[in-house]
């Protein structure tokens, strides 16, 4: 199965420095399959046209076709209502948007607590940091075990009445862990808090049903999801988009301009002022399609084997310690080995092929938490295979064993 899925991944079949590339950097961005690719260049060659308000026939091929894109996303998600789901330019934009238009909303005020976990990516950090700045409201963590677990001992005084919105990540981009949100999101709602998850690392790896979950707000990027750059989802209900304010002004978010006054659009495109990236969200569609063929269980089956092909592999080597060793992980392994610094360890291994991420994966609160500036991530894809996790393993221990 694996030749026919790499196969469809042009980008794989390259030497680096005269070694064949493993692509082990999937938590930061996944390479992209024909499918893909070919909806972009299909695009291109026989729809491209601005949408909505044009008559003219290839408008309003794009129109329908980003329409169409927008229902798929709706169903990948479970999501009640298309106009649900806005196109953004990634998880970063999308709680961007939650976090300025909830600023706006005046609904945050002085001494209101926001609470998110250790493990967040600093972008379901920053923003939240700016309303906090904007409205007086106060930030609160939940943190971690040693595992890279969420610690719920102390929830209780965490998660109060004074709780707006909750806002955590799905699985953690640095350590792996997949939390237990479902209870978070459960426990949220009864006090009155809005939950927004971030999906950046769970959409590629997992079916994602936002009604069974119980969220108001669900993000994702569409890079990490086999898509391309530059488009992404904030799916967020619609009771509480409506409550909202507009963001970012511009066409296609208006009903009504005058010099005086203007009145806005309905969702979704009260969210989506200018053009759209429309050919990224066919994509993103198309993408999605793929997955769906593929399967996503067999999609996250065959990734937890590498899992646990790395973990074990790893953890023999010597001087070797593994960050985020949760029960319930996904697709990455995060380590350092004593004596050796991750940039160089990473530098090393690429000079035999092998591509990782070193550094503290946008996560530095986190790495504070663990007392360290940075770990050495591999991440897999479906495209993965176990030869390449032995070749990662090989990589690792030659170049720890030169570097220490
Ligand atoms: N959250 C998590 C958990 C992530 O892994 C990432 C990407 N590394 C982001 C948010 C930000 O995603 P993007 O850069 O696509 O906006």
């Amino acid at each position: 199965m694996n030749d026919a899925i790499r196969s469809q991944f042009p980008i794989l079949h390259q030497q680096i420095n005269q070694r064949p590339l493993v692509y082990l950097d999937n938590a930061a961005t996944v390479q992209k399959p024909l499918a893909v690719l070919e909806a972009s260049e299909t695009y291109y060659k026989e729809v491209n046209a601005n949408i909505h308000r044009g008559v003219h026939y290839l408008s309003r091929k794009a129109t329908d076709a980003h329409e169409q894109a927008r229902d798929r996303i709706a169903r990948y998600l479970n999501a009640p209502a298309s106009h649900e789901v806005i196109f953004t330019s990634g998880t970063t934009d999308s709680i961007n948007l939650v976090a300025a238009t909830l600023a706006d909303s005046g609904k945050i005020q002085q001494g209101d607590r926001i609470l998110i976990s250790t493990l967040e990516h600093h972008s379901n950090i920053v923003p939240w940091q700016m309303l906090c700045k904007k409205t007086g409201a106060q930030l609160d963590i939940i943190p971690i075990n040693d595992a890279g677990e969420w610690d719920l001992s102390e929830i209780d005084s965490l998660l109060t009445e004074r709780t707006k919105l909750v806002a955590v990540n799905h699985v953690s981009n640095a350590l792996g862990t997949i939390n237990p949100i479902h209870a978070l999101i459960t426990k949220a709602k009864a006090l009155g808090a809005l939950t927004l998850i971030d999906g950046a690392q769970s959409a590629p790896h997992m079916a994602i049903d936002v009604q069974a979950l119980g969220c108001d707000f669900y993000t994702f990027s569409g890079h990490k999801t086999y898509a391309p750059t530059g488009i992404g989802i904030l799916w967020g209900r619609s009771e509480v988009l409506e409550m909202l304010p507009p963001w970012r002004g511009g066409g296609e978010m208006i009903k009504e301009v005058t010099f005086e006054h203007t009145t806005y659009n309905d969702l979704p495109f009260k969210y989506e002022a200018g053009t759209p990236n429309i050919e990224g969200g066919i994509a993103l569609a198309a993408a999605l399609d793929w997955m769906d063929q593929l399967g996503l269980d067999t999609i996250a089956q065959h990734e937890d084997s590498l899992l646990q092909q790395a973990t074990q592999a790893l953890l023999d080597i010597d001087g070797l310690r593994l960050y985020g060793t949760a029960t319930n992980k996904a697709s990455v392994v995060s380590f350092a080995i004593e004596g050796v610094h991750h940039y160089d360890l990473g530098t090393l291994i690429d000079q035999m092929g092998v591509g990782v991420r070193t550094g503290h994966h946008c996560c530095q609160p986190l790495m504070q938490r663990f007392g360290i500036t940075g770990t050495t991530r591999a991440s897999f894809a479906v495209y993965n295979t176990s030869e390449e996790i032995e070749l990662l393993v090989n990589a690792v221990k030659k170049a720890s064993m030169m570097l220490r």
